[in-house]
């Protein structure tokens, strides 16, 4: 097989249907569009894998052995937005209405065609990949750690990129007092021993550019962007 740029570059993809025949078509079909496969032949091992690994999409069976595919769904989206394209027997609406619930992001109906279930799962990757804005309000405060821009009250706001990586650390361990030490660590060079004055230097910054609000200072414990 001549490996091109997409079967290189490859997206990995989680089966989980226990009948094998169509387990086995299913990867076979994946596989040529250039994914990376596992399969899982019952609930059990679908759970496992669904929650242990990072996958771009599952294709998930309704009715399996062990746990249902709504079971592992529920379970799942409890830790992981992975997109799910449930695969249900039945084209009953209560049907669609509880995946809706659970948090299955597409469905298709058996039978079906394997080019259908192609492009499906396709759509379902880019979706998810162009909703990974990740945007977090802190008050007026709008900061989306995948274009890391920052917004206050709908305008935009420059900080540099010592500043965003020192908010972006707060909000992420937002509601925890954060010593200097820990951001020290986490954000600088250690051997830089002039770091000890930049860094209420770059709070300050941050402050004046979103209000002093934005960071409390714990005396004597350090940083902290309340809940
Ligand atoms: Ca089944």
């Amino acid at each position: 097989m001549v490996e091109t740029a997409e079967t290189i570059t490859a997206m990995r993809i989680l089966v989980v249907e226990d009948e094998p025949r169509l387990q086995r078509n299913l990867a076979k079909a994946l596989r040529e569009e250039g994914y990376a496969v596992d399969a899982a032949s019952d609930g059990g091992d679908g759970i496992f894998k669904a929650e242990t690994y990072d996958y771009d999409a599952i294709v998930l069976d309704v009715m399996l052995p062990k746990l249902d595919g709504w079971e592992i769904l529920e379970r799942l989206r409890k830790t992981k937005q992975t997109p799910v394209l449930m695969l249900t027997a039945r084209d009953a609406p209560s049907d669609r209405v509880r995946g809706l619930d659970t948090g299955a992001d597409d469905y298709l109906i058996k039978p079906f065609d394997l080019p259908e279930l192609l492009a499906r799962v396709r759509a379902l990757i880019r979706r998810s990949a162009n909703k990974t804005t990740n945007n977090i309000e802190i008050g007026d405060v709008s900061l989306d750690t995948r274009t890391r821009s920052v917004t206050r009250n709908g305008n935009p706001v420059t900080l540099t990129a010592r500043e965003f990586a020192i908010l972006e650390y707060l909000v992420l361990h937002r509601g925890e007092v954060i010593s200097r030490t820990e951001l020290f660590e986490h954000l600088f060079d250690e051997n830089d021993d002039t770091l000890s004055n930049l860094l209420d230097v770059h709070i300050f910054s941050i402050r004046k550019k979103l209000g002093a609000e934005i960071i409390a200072t714990r005396r004597g414990q350090g940083y902290c962007v309340e809940k």
